[in-house]
C-alpha cells in the first residue's frame, strides 16, 4: 500500500474540490400553478393532479 509522503495543502486540497460546491437549484416560478419548480423539470405540484 501506498504511504502518504507528505501532508496536502490547503491550496492543493482546495483546488481539488473546485467541483464540489452546494447545488442551488435554479428555481422558476410555474406557468400553469406559480409555484417555484425547478427550471426544465416537471412541477410536482401540477403532476399530482
Ligand atoms: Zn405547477
Amino acid at each position: 500500500m501506498a504511504v502518504q509522503q507528505r501532508r496536502t495543502s490547503r491550496t492543493r486540497r482546495n483546488k481539488r474540490r473546485t467541483h464540489i460546491k452546494l447545488k442551488v437549484p435554479t428555481l422558476v416560478k410555474c406557468p400553469s400553478c406559480g409555484e417555484m419548480k425547478r427550471s426544465h423539470h416537471q412541477c410536482p405540484n401540477c403532476l399530482a393532479r
